[in-house]
């Protein structure tokens, strides 16, 4: 087996890996110098790529956000010729139009590194039989996973998304032992397996990510699908899954210093907020060659963490909470799509699929929440059914401080995902 990466980086003393980080920024920001971008953002701040003499100096320089992306559709942020990129994904376009993200042969090798590292770091490797329930064509998630766990040395199933009954079958057939897919994919298919009456007792390890997902949702496919449930973090833009990772501990999330120079910013000043402030999460690639970017914004929500980890990898990033443009401001409160799923998941009356509507009717906000009921709670009475409404709505309230309009529903009836959820439906706009 041959690892690239250095072990040693991961328990570097401090000024070690500073110095480290400091000698990789220099070269990135030169890197950029071949993209037309940023050569014309540092001629406009009057800066060179000589600014950098210290890490703190980063801040001098401008971000580069999502948008910028989408202008420079669709190469116009390689800074390597294109005869040196072996591979293109995009962005799989939850905000927007999607994005183009290139990889030299270096490239992939660092990026299966880093998911090998990942890998690594939760204790699964050659003996592990590791299924990879993710697309595996333009989306990050399922070559970059692959090519990882292969590095290590596991017995890969590229099985992708679709046919469910399928993949469960396969993963009793051939004693899977670890899974990777999105939470919501992982929810569907501990229901199919309950319906199948499979136990999948060969399951130990889940590796969860692209969306978010709370803790209650953490411990709900924990026991049903009797896994140790693990978060994984990354974008395509900085490679795509990978980025940030759970240990054995978690509580937090450990992002590769070496790797991805981190920052936390008010995203509406713009301003450096304090470990343990809640921000933006802004990322400046470290180890990127085909497409290097400074001080990339996320749009993510999250915060660096105050306390170390007892596994001694330096500084995590808390779970993600969603996208900036993700949170729902409703009537003035604001309101994360994550916060309604850990509230709905923790009433047994109700199951675990729902859906959110927001409308503006009479000028004023209005926010319905779909949600199907839990067969094994329901009699059959309708007062029953005005008491687990009535509950629910009260729950919201509570953790939300909102009214909302809740709809009971049949079991089954609601959407089903294989990726990335949709589950909130803003009408507003469309009015
Ligand atoms: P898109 O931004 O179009 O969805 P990607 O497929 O690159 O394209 O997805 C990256 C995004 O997915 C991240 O910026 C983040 O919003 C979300 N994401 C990925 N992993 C997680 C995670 N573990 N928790 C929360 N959000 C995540
Ligand atoms: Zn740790």
């Amino acid at each position: 087996m041959q690892l690239f990466w250095d072990k040693k980086v991961e328990t570097m003393k401090p000024s070690e890996l500073a110095a480290l980080q400091l000698k990789r920024l220099k070269k990135t920001v030169h890197a950029v110098q071949q993209v037309e971008f940023y050569r014309k953002q540092f001629s406009d701040a009057g800066i060179s790529a000589s600014v950098i003499k210290s890490l703190d100096d980063i801040q001098k320089l401008p971000f580069t956000k999502k948008q910028d992306l989408r202008d420079g559709y669709p190469f116009g942020f390689f800074a390597v010729p294109m005869r040196d990129i072996v591979r293109v994904h995009t962005t799989s376009g939850t905000t927007g139009k999607p994005t183009v993200v290139g990889y030299t042969r270096r490239d992939l090798d660092t990026w299966a590194n880093l998911i090998a590292r990942n890998m690594t770091m939760i204790g699964i490797g050659k003996d592990d039989i590791f299924q990879n329930m993710v697309n595996y064509g333009m989306f990050t998630g399922g070559l970059g996973f692959h090519y990882g766990a292969e590095l290590i040395g596991m017995t890969v199933i590229p099985s992708a998304t679709g046919n469910t009954r399928r993949q469960i079958e396969m993963i009793r057939d051939f004693g899977v032992t670890a899974i990777h897919c999105t939470p919501s994919y992982a929810m569907h298919l501990s229901e199919v397996a309950e319906e199948m009456g499979e136990s999948l007792d060969s399951l130990k390890t889940g590796i969860f990510g692209a969306e978010p997902w709370s803790d209650t949702m953490r411990k709900t496919l924990e026991n049903r699908l009797g896994v140790t449930a693990f978060d994984s973090y990354g974008l395509s833009e900085l490679f795509g899954p990978g980025v940030a990772f759970e240990c054995p501990e978690r509580d937090g999330l450990h992002i590769w210093h070496d790797s991805y120079l981190v920052e936390i910013i008010d995203p509406a000043t713009g301003e450096r907020l304090p470990d343990g402030e809640q921000g933006e999460l802004v990322v400046t690639p470290l180890v990127k060659e085909a497409m290097p970017l400074i001080r990339y914004r996320t749009g993510d929500v999250t915060m660096l963490m105050e306390n170390g980890c007892l596994c001694g990898r330096g500084k995590k990033i808390a779970r993600i909470s969603g996208r900036s443009d993700d949170m729902l401001i409703i009537r003035g409160i604001n309101v994360f799509p994550s916060q309604i799923e850990h509230v709905l998941l923790r009433i047994p009356e109700v199951g675990n699929q729902f859906m959110v509507y927001i409308d503006r009717i009479n000028h004023l906000d209005e926010m319905t929440v779909e949600v199907e009921i839990n067969r094994s709670y329901f009699s059959g009475e309708l007062a029953d059914l005005a008491k687990i409404q009535k509950k629910v709505v009260k729950e919201l309230h509570d953790t939300l401080e909102l009214r909302t309009t809740v709809k009971l529903m049949e079991p089954g009836s609601l959407p089903r995902f294989e990726g990335k959820a949709k589950r909130v439906i803003d009408r507003r706009g469309d009015i």
